[in-house]
């Protein structure tokens, strides 16, 4: 049942999902806020990263940096190394740019409409309808996972939601929907729906509070997707190298992911990938399956471009990629670094 249709009263169906929000809507502190900076800090913290994990950081980062002139304040290091543990570290670059141009350009406060919010650096239109309608309670629309799935289950949608013609649609329809006297509470609601009740594998279709506007034949099939690229495996092999009380790092070039952080420098000679590794890792980043092989080298290698000498002690302050400081921490490595503490 479409709004094409005489069934669906657009009234009831915002009415129906802002009570049930009102009821049902979990706390969380981003929702306690109505402060543009809070809000875009953990919006940015909450693309590609779970709830609780966010939960764990969002108070302590605020507490760090609760406006835009303390982020634009700090060099990047700082503001990598307290990113740490979130990944995708392009959104820590993003988030201080924005505060500095929040600083410098807008005297410290957020543009409260879209063409403003357009001149941040990096604001594409799911942060502009968030911030719009989080901070402001302006009737802009957000579609992300969680709301396109809603949607294309509520309209029996069947075209890939993640093509061009799919997302035309789906940002049309959520503008369409978006309730212009409680877009805070709207937004926060079809979200909270696709986290809830409207899940990807087992909706809750009994106790949903728009069942009587969706018409979802089987919800579990939707929303329709492109195929996702095959994961790709690689393998890598880096060292760890000590000399005195101090340990040979790389730092990650500009331009490269990981810029400006510090990690194991990789050698892939014959001569290293004959020696046994001291740990393994496994994890993935984006579309590759990543295994990682630390070998433990005592013959002084030949230095790279980028490569230093870190004292151990002075590891703790620079920012490293989470496999990096989790290698570091790790109680094997643990064993080798406690010579020279
Ligand atoms: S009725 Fe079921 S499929 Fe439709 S929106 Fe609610 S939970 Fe999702």
């Amino acid at each position: 049942m479409t709004d094409g249709t005489p069934h669906f009263n657009i009234h009831a169906f915002r009415n129906a999902l802002v009570e049930w929000f009102r009821r049902e809507g979990r706390d969380y502190p981003w929702r306690r806020t109505t402060d543009p900076w809070h809000i875009l800090v953990s919006e940015l913290m909450l693309q590609q990263t779970t709830i609780p994990t966010v939960l764990g950081r969002y108070d302590r980062w605020m507490r760090q940096f609760p406006t835009p002139a303390h982020l634009a304040a700090v060099d990047e290091q700082t503001a990598l190394r307290s990113w740490e543990g979130l990944g995708y570290y392009r959104r820590v670059r993003s988030l201080q740019a924005i505060a500095r141009e929040i600083v410098n350009e807008f005297g410290g406060r957020f543009p409260d409409n879209a063409e403003g919010l357009k001149r941040l650096p990096g604001i594409g239109p799911y942060t502009s309808g968030a911030l719009l309608s989080f901070a402001f309670n302006k009737a802009a629309p957000i579609v992300d996972a969680n709301v396109a799935r809603v949607l294309a289950r509520i309209d029996n949608y069947s075209v890939p939601v993640d093509s061009t013609e799919g997302q035309k649609y789906l940002w049309s329809r959520a503008e369409s929907l978006v309730d212009p006297e409680h877009a805070r509470e709207f937004n926060s609601a079809i979200m909270e729906l696709g986290q809830t009740c409207c899940s990807i594998s087992s909706p809750d279709c009994l106790l949903c509070p728009v069942r009587p506007f969706c018409s979802a034949e089987r919800p579990e099939t939707l929303p329709v997707k492109n195929p996702k690229p095959q994961v790709t495996r690689v393998e890598h092999h880096d060292i760890l190298y000590i000399r005195g009380k101090s340990v040979l790092l790389a730092k990650c070039p500009e331009g490269k992911r990981h810029a400006g952080m510090y990690r194991f420098p990789q050698r892939e000679d014959e001569h290293t990938l004959s020696l046994p590794h001291v740990l393994k890792q496994t994890y993935s980043i984006t579309r590759y399956r990543v295994t990682r092989y630390i070998h433990h080298v005592t013959d002084t290698p030949l230095l790279r471009e980028g490569e230093e000498f870190v004292p151990l002690d002075k590891i703790h302050g620079l920012p490293m990629a989470s496999p990096d400081r989790k290698a570091l921490n790790s109680p094997t490595l643990g064993k080798l670094l406690d010579h020279i503490r």
